[in-house]
C-alpha cells in the first residue's frame, strides 16, 4: 500500500484492497497446494462460480491497469477463445470438480463485448461441453457501449446472460475523450435503450469518480443522467493510479503533477451521488455500489467471493481461489495459450491460506459492504473480531470510521467512503509492509 488517510493527493500506486493476502506473497512454489486443491473430494454444496477474463479492447484507456490487447485479430483472438474452452475441459477433469454445479459466471475483461456474435456462441457452446451454466442464478457480461448493437445484445441474452453491467465511466464527452475512452455518450444512451428492450433481469452502470478534467459541476450532471436511466444498480469507483497506466507513466516520465483530483474531493463526490441515489429509493450495498430497492438486485459474484466461495478464473492473468488456495495464470498470451496446447493448466503462483488469514480475507472483504456481523464469524472461525483485531477497531470507532450496533461493526459514511484506505491495517503485522502487487 503506498496510501494512507493522511495522504490526500492522489498519486501513483495502488490502494484498492481486492484480496488477502497481497498477490506479491503468491509464489511459483506454491503452484502444487492449487493441484493438490483440485485433487480432494468434490465440496458440492458449497457455491461454485467462474470467471472469464476476456483481454481484448478497442483502445486502451488512459486510466487502465488490467491485462488487456488492442492489436489481436481474429485469428489470434479464435485460439484464445479455444484456450478458455481447454482451461475449463481441464478443470472439468479433476476430481474437486465432480458433480459440483456453477452458481455464476462472470465475463470480465477487458472487454468482453468485443467479440463478435458468432464467436460468442462458439465459446459458450464450447464452454457448455464441459461445465454448464444453465442452472447458474447469475451471469454477469462487462461491456463497452461502443462495442453493442442489438443483435449482440440479444445474443447475450440467448446465452444466459442475467446481468449486464455497462462500462458508461462518465457522461461528458470531454472527459470520456481525455481519458481515452472508445465511446462517448450517444452511444450510452442508445445501447441503453436496446438493452432495457432485450430485458435484462438486471442492468448496471459504471461509473468513475475524479477522471481526468472531472468537475464539481460535470460530476453532479453525470450523477444526474444516471438516475435519469434508471438502471437497477450502479458502481462507482474512486479513480486511482496503479503503476501501470499510462496516466501514472506519464506523472513518472515527465515529472508532471497528478492531473486526478485528491482523495478527500472524490470521497466528497462518491458521497454525492451516494445522497442523490438514495433520495430516489436506491440502497447503499457496498462501498461501491448502489442497487435500487424497487425489485429484488443481488449481486452474487462479489457475495459468494466475499464470503469465501470458489471461483476458477480462466483466461491470461486471471485469479482463482479453489479449496481454501489463491492461484493466478500466467501473464503472457503466448504463454498461456502454449500451455493449455501441452494439455497443462497454465498456472503461474500460488498461495495456500492460513485459518487467520481465511479470517483476514473475508474479514476485510465484507467490511465493504457497509457492515459485518460478527456472529458469523463466530460461527465460521470461532473468533470475535473485534477482540481479535481490537487496537485497530477502537482507533476507526475513535476516528468515527465505525459503530457497533447490535452484534454489527458498521462503517460510518464516512468509513464507507475511504474504505480501502485502512483496511491494511488488519493485516499481519510481516505483511503490512510488502508490496501489495
Ligand atoms: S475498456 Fe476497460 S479493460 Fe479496456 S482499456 Fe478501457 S478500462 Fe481497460
Amino acid at each position: 500500500m503506498t496510501t494512507t488517510t493522511s495522504q490526500t493527493s492522489t498519486e501513483v500506486g495502488n490502494y484498492f484492497v481486492s484480496n488477502y493476502p497481497p498477490f506479491s506473497q503468491w509464489k511459483p512454489e506454491f503452484v502444487p497446494e492449487a493441484i493438490e486443491a483440485l485433487d480432494q473430494p468434490p465440496r458440492t454444496q458449497d457455491p461454485l462460480g467462474l470467471y472469464l477474463h476476456i483481454p481484448f479492447c478497442r483502445k486502451r484507456c488512459k486510466f487502465c491497469y488490467f491485462k488487456v490487447y488492442t492489436d489481436k485479430n481474429a485469428g489470434e483472438i479464435e485460439l484464445y477463445l479455444d484456450a478458455l474452452i481447454k482451461e475449463l475441459e481441464c478443470y472439468s477433469r479433476t476430481r474437486a470438480f465432480q458433480g459440483r454445479e456453477l452458481r455464476f459466471a462472470y465475463f470480465g475483461g477487458g472487454t468482453p463485448s468485443y467479440i463478435s456474435e458468432k464467436q460468442l456462441h462458439y465459446l459458450v457452446d464450447g464452454l457448455n461441453r464441459h461445465v454448464s451454466w444453465s442452472n447458474a442464478e447469475e451471469v454477469t457480461f462487462e461491456c463497452e457501449p461502443g462495442t453493442l448493437r442489438k443483435s449482440k445484445l440479444e445474443t447475450l441474452k440467448q446465452i444466459g446472460v442475467t446481468r449486464l453491467s455497462l462500462g458508461v465511466e462518465h457522461f461528458d464527452d470531454e472527459i470520456l475523450a481525455a481519458n481515452g475512452r472508445a465511446h462517448l455518450s450517444p452511444e450510452i444512451y442508445s445501447v441503453y435503450d436496446m438493452a432495457r428492450q432485450v430485458d435484462f433481469p438486471q442492468i448496471n452502470l459504471d461509473l468513475i469518480a475524479g477522471m481526468v478534467g472531472e468537475t464539481e459541476a460535470k460530476w453532479r450532471d453525470t450523477v444526474r443522467r444516471a438516475i435519469e436511466l434508471q438502471p437497477d444498480s450502479v458502481t462507482i469507483y474512486q479513480m486511482e493510479l496503479p503503476y501501470n497506466t499510462v496516466i501514472s507513466q506519464e506523472i513518472i516520465n515527465q515529472g508532471v503533477a497528478s492531473p486526478i483530483a485528491d482523495w478527500p474531493t472524490k470521497q466528497r463526490w462518491l458521497d454525492y451521488a451516494f445522497d442523490e441515489f438514495q433520495a430516489r429509493g436506491y440502497r447503499i450495498a457496498s462501498a461501491y455500489t448502489v442497487a435500487t430497492t424497487a425489485k429484488p438486485c443481488r449481486f452474487i459474484y462479489t457475495d459468494a467471493l466475499w464470503h469465501g466461495g470458489d471461483m476458477i478464473g480462466l483466461g491470461v492473468s486471471s485469479f482463482s481461489h479453489f479449496g481454501g488456495v489463491h492461484f493466478q495464470n500466467v501473464h503472457s498470451f503466448e504463454e498461456y495459450l502454449a500451455a493449455l496446447e501441452m494439455d497443462q493448466l497454465p498456472l503461474l503462483r500460488a498461495l495456500t491460506l492460513t485459518p487467520k488469514q481465511k479470517l483476514i480475507r473475508e474479514m476485510i472483504l465484507q467490511l465493504k459492504t457497509g457492515a459485518i456481523d460478527q456472529q458469523y464469524f463466530r460461527g465460521k472461525f470461532g473468533v470475535d473480531v473485534w477482540n481479535e483485531f481490537q487496537p485497530v477497531y477502537e482507533r476507526l470507532d475513535d476516528d468515527k470510521l465505525i459503530e457497533r450496533r447490535n452484534g454489527t461493526i458498521a462503517l460510518t459514511r464516512s468509513g464507507l467512503l475511504q474504505v480501502d484506505h485502512f483496511l491494511s491495517e488488519f493485516f499481519e503485522p510481516e505483511l503490512k509492509t510488502v508490496r501489495y502487487v
